[in-house]
């Protein structure tokens, strides 16, 4: 019973907005069709996971988006914040979490409210490791780590991009070369191998890419990237890696033409 209620709590939207306040949302942000409260953070924090694109479009690939896993490296939750506030999406089933860990955002620090780095608290490799990378007492022991390992259960992308200062690199020594590669060319940031000085041990894309066929992959740009890169450029450069822009839904293209019924 416990796992059914945790499916249906899931399944059912946690905020169901009131008619007018759906209404006002969706005028304020053409680009969101729904969003989840993927679960709070150790201080009460709501973690949101906003869902945009067309999700019932065939083909159209599905894609999670993921920054501020590192408290200290907000910059990349600009692109997540301009695709959910910009106009409409189209050509992908997209979700963005800008603001994993609110804590560590909150406070400047790379790890959360119990000092545990996220990026090493995730069941796959985990070993115990102490100071910046210290992994918590055990394997997903921390709340926003449990969060979206269920999420991602739940959602099972095709592709997770997880975004991270200031390395200025893609990793391409990683499961699927040919996206890695891909994600790179788009993005204008080099190739890389972070090997994180020899096994990375409990990262969540590690999990990912072992636990399920989608590819999870790590981006990285530098310490000071420029606001426009993170609330003009890089966008539109995001939605390129998946075949996805932005745009009205086709029945608004042809001027003057009636909608088909
Ligand atoms: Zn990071």
């Amino acid at each position: 019973m416990r796992i059914l209620g945790i499916l249906l709590a899931l399944t059912v939207p946690l905020l169901a907005p009131t008619a007018p306040a759906a209404a006002r949302a969706a005028a304020d942000r053409p680009a969101v069709v729904g969003h989840r409260v993927i679960r709070h953070s150790v201080q009460g924090r709501r973690i949101v996971a906003w869902h945009l694109g067309e999700p019932g479009r065939p083909g159209a690939p599905r894609v999670v988006l993921i920054a501020g896993m590192h408290g200290n490296e907000g910059a990349p939750g600009g692109i997540l914040r301009s695709l959910r506030d910009g106009p409409q999406i189209q050509g992908a089933d997209l979700w963005v979490v800008p603001a994993y860990n609110p804590d560590g955002l909150a406070a400047n620090t790379r790890r959360n409210a119990h000092g545990v780095d996220l990026n090493r608290n995730y069941p796959y490799h985990w070993t115990n490791l102490d100071g910046s990378y210290e992994s918590g007492p055990r394997p997903a022991s921390e709340p926003e780590t449990r969060a979206m390992l269920r999420f991602l259960r739940k959602v099972r992308p095709r592709y997770i991009l997880s975004f991270h200062q200031p390395l200025n690199g893609v990793d391409t020594d990683t499961k699927d070369q040919a996206f890695a590669r891909r994600v790179a060319r788009h993005l204008h940031l080099p190739r890389k191998t972070f090997s994180c000085g020899g096994v990375c041990h409990g990262t969540m894309t590690g999990w990912y890419n072992h636990r399920f066929r989608g590819a999870a992959l790590t981006v990285e740009y530098d310490a000071h990237p420029s606001r426009t890169r993170m609330r003009r450029t890089a966008p539109r450069q995001v939605l390129d890696i998946f075949g996805a822009w932005r745009g009205r839904a086709g029945v608004d293209l042809v001027p003057g033409s009636q909608p088909q019924r």
